[in-house]
């Protein structure tokens, strides 16, 4: 097998220049300019002092100058270690100081946190902006790549813990892109929208299609569903990246057919309600519905809208690189339709995480989350390992629970944890967010009974203004327990 391939970018140029590459607000680059653009941005960070050896903090929204500064670590073979930009100044200065970076690339909007980044750690910032004064030196480039080497550190969301510094080889972004393509397919005018966040690797895995591809990418800033569904006819879109939530706002934006070309949304990042998913499928939508994480580098299971229906609520089956499995705690492989913890192996999984020994087993990757596979290969989901509630013997998934109360009239979201309880161990309390209707404990306890085993029905339920999230948006259950905790009376 071979383990060195040409270098991403400077291939794609060399292969199909002309063709388009990305659009950003209506301004376009060929791969021909996306590469010259970013060999020059390679030039500035060079004479600011940037080798191949060094990590280098991105705290960035999502723009072309990103992009080219993205595309320009490749060209020197510098690692990008990609910060979640609303983490805070502490959050990120422990990331940055796990990662051992040396230099923080950034742009004018984050002025006051990269200030502060800058007196605490020994790192020298350099600003997007004002290139054109900037010192040139001509960039060493990199030929070729190895399928080891580290591209990009990723740090994990940090809903179960610290975040982890996940490192994303070039082989790893490399086979995340070809299983993507084997499953789904490539057309001709491929065109993907990417309107999540550059630095998180629904993002960044679109960036590297695009050059492994040759396909065009329209880029937003931020995500605004009337956008989305403009572009998607304005710049013939095929293919967009969203998670539930914003393909929950697409869904109730519009009601047109969408137009013949547009081919899917992959949907990932977290639990999609059964609901979702039919109300997309009943307007012609056709949604990918995935399974994936950051040290998958992208999705590793997905399921095809030609299953939607019939295996609705499934993440599918693993992508043609990649295996699945469900083990018990010993770890023992399981057979269909048991329950247990789903391992994934597979060349677009990390082989590890930064400071931290090996997590791998064999090659396999315990993902910290539970489901089963049914007797036909497909990936049921349930939830987080260190979420599950036992509750007199039975388990209950948060995420089941927290699908029902949100499908409530006027509930807008919920979570639930399990709390101490001195008959059945654990019990399933709810937090929900209600949209302003006047609903009562008991109510939303009664409703439950209709779709509920009676173990799973949340035996309280409490009313927040918010839940607590994480900079990915992610429930932090966690936070919920301490809560409850504290409170001594309860
Ligand atoms: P940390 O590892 O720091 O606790 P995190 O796991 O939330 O954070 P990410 O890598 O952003 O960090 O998220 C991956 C996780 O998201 C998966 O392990 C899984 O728990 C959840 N997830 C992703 N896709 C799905 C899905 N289709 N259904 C259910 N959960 C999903
Ligand atoms: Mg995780």
């Amino acid at each position: 097998m071979t383990e060195i391939l040409p270098n991403f970018i400077k291939n794609r140029a060399l292969l199909t220049p002309d063709r388009e590459a990305i659009v950003f607000n209506k301004e376009s680059l060929t791969f021909k300019e996306l590469y010259e653009k970013a060999y020059y941005r390679a030039g500035l960070l060079t004479a600011f002092g940037v080798k191949d050896t060094d990590y280098v903090g991105f705290l960035i929204k999502s723009d072309l100058e990103t992009v080219l500064h993205l595309f320009a670590m490749q060209i020197i073979g510098a690692k990008a270690v990609l910060l979640n930009n609303r983490l805070t100044a502490n959050e990120m200065t422990f990331q940055l100081t796990d990662a051992n970076a040396t230099f923080l690339i950034t742009e004018d909007h984050f002025q006051e946190t990269a200030r502060q980044l800058a007196e605490e750690l020994k790192i020298s910032v350099y600003y997007k902006e004002g290139i054109e004064d900037r010192s040139y030196i001509e960039p060493i480039e990199k030929e070729q790549f190895s399928l080891a080497d580290t591209c990009t550190i990723m740090y994990t969301s940090g809903t179960t813990g610290l975040p982890k510094g996940v490192i994303q080889s070039y082989g790893n972004h490399w086979w995340s892109a070809i299983g993507n393509t084997l499953n789904a397919g490539l057309y001709e005018k491929e065109t993907w929208l990417c309107a999540v966040p550059l630095f998180h690797i629904s993002g960044f895995s679109i960036l590297m299609r695009s050059v492994i591809y040759g396909m065009k990418i329209v880029l937003h800033d931020g995500f605004n569903e009337h956008k989305v569904l403009q572009d998607i006819r304005e710049e013939r879109v095929t293919i967009v990246s969203v998670v539930t939530t914003m393909l929950e706002r697409i869904e109730q934006a519009t009601n047109e057919k969408f137009p013949a070309y547009f081919r899917y949304m992959l949907l990932g990042g977290g639990p999609a309600t059964v609901e979702l998913i039919t109300r997309c499928i009943n307007k012609g939508i056709r949604v990918y519905y995935s399974y994936g994480m950051t040290e998958t580098s992208s999705q590793i299971v997905t399921l095809s809208p030609e299953d939607s229906i019939r295996k609705i609520g499934s993440a599918g089956k693993a992508l043609f690189p990649a295996q699945l499995k469900i083990v018990n705690d010993l770890g023992e492989v399981l057979g269909p339709n048991e329950v247990g913890e789903i391992k994934v192996c597979g060349p677009n999984v990390s082989q590890g995480y930064l400071n931290k020994e090996n997590h791998l087993k064999d090659g396999w990757f315990f993902t910290g989350d539970i489901g089963y596979i049914d007797s036909e290969g497909f990936l049921y989901v349930l939830d987080r390992r260190s979420d599950l509630i036992i509750s007199g013997g039975e388990n209950v998934y948060p995420a089941e629970v927290e699908a029902v109360l949100s499908e409530m009239e006027g509930i807008k979201e919920a979570a639930v944890i399990g709390i101490p309880d001195n008959q059945w161990g654990q019990v399933p309390v709810a937090f929900v967010v209600v949209d302003g209707s006047v609903l009562s404990e008991k109510s939303i306890m009664k409703n439950c009974e209709k779709s509920l085993a009676k173990y799973k029905i949340p035996k309280r339920v409490f009313f927040v203004s918010e839940l607590p999230r994480n900079a990915s948006g992610k429930i932090v259950r966690r936070n919920l327990r301490e809560w409850v905790e504290e409170q001594k009376d309860f």
